[in-house]
């Protein structure tokens, strides 16, 4: 039997969408037909296996979603990026509370960083990625000589911490840092055991996310 097409999957799941779930959350939808209000800007990289929905158990209308391969954040230019409008967008008109930038093991986009031949085939990978050549220097001047899925997750690591600090370089975040109207935050997302580590307060290190909630209550 021929394995069913992928586009088939998708359609099927609209329609199962449509009939089961939507008429179940109506009023919901119904509320969002007419706008948004989202608490959170959720930057995150395009690797399918992040959900950001699935794992922050969040419902439509609460993250505004940001996503590209490596989840790089380049430092404001006001030519700049597609991500600047996002930003701006997400803190002025939308006004989010929280914004968080989750980074992931495994991240292809890291790996590309590590070993720049794998992506030597692809030009526009290989120009995006340059964005992020600095958090390549900076674990290798930290920990020079990691190899393998060590050297990608220090990579991860450190790629959350980078682009904290782009993101204060972009005024419409800066703005709202200023007046304490909005909060940074770095993730680490596990996708083998399912779990997210928060950098600290001065994105020093890296701590289980209980710690992190403990302190909020
Ligand atoms: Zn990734």
């Amino acid at each position: 039997m021929s394995e069913k097409r992928p586009i088939r999957r998708l359609l099927e799941g609209v329609r199962r969408f449509h009939d089961n779930e939507f008429p179940h959350d109506h009023a919901i939808f119904e509320h969002l037909a007419s706008g948004q209000h989202p608490h959170t800007l959720f930057i995150t990289c395009a690797d399918s296996r992040i959900v950001p929905e699935l794992i922050t158990q969040t419902a439509p209308g609460e993250l505004f979603v940001c996503r590209n391969i490596g989840n790089i954040v380049p430092p404001y230019n006001r030519s700049s990026c597609e991500d600047s409008a996002v930003i701006e967008y997400a803190c002025i008109e939308l006004g989010v509370k929280e914004i968080v930038i989750c980074g992931h093991s495994d991240c292809g986009a890291m790996k590309g960083l590590h070993m720049p031949t794998k992506t030597e085939h692809m030009p526009a990978v290989n120009s995006w990625l340059r964005n992020a050549t600095v958090v390549r220097d900076t674990v290798e001047a930290a920990n020079s000589g990691l190899e393998g899925p060590e050297a990608v997750q220090s990579l991860v690591e450190q790629n959350v911490r980078t682009q904290l600090a782009n993101l204060r370089t972009h005024p419409a975040i800066a703005t709202r840092l200023a007046d304490n109207s909005v909060e940074m935050h770095g993730w680490v997302y596990n996708i083998g055991a399912g779990t997210i580590r928060v950098f600290d307060a001065e994105d020093r290190e890296l701590l289980p996310m209980e710690t992190l909630l403990a302190q909020l209550q």
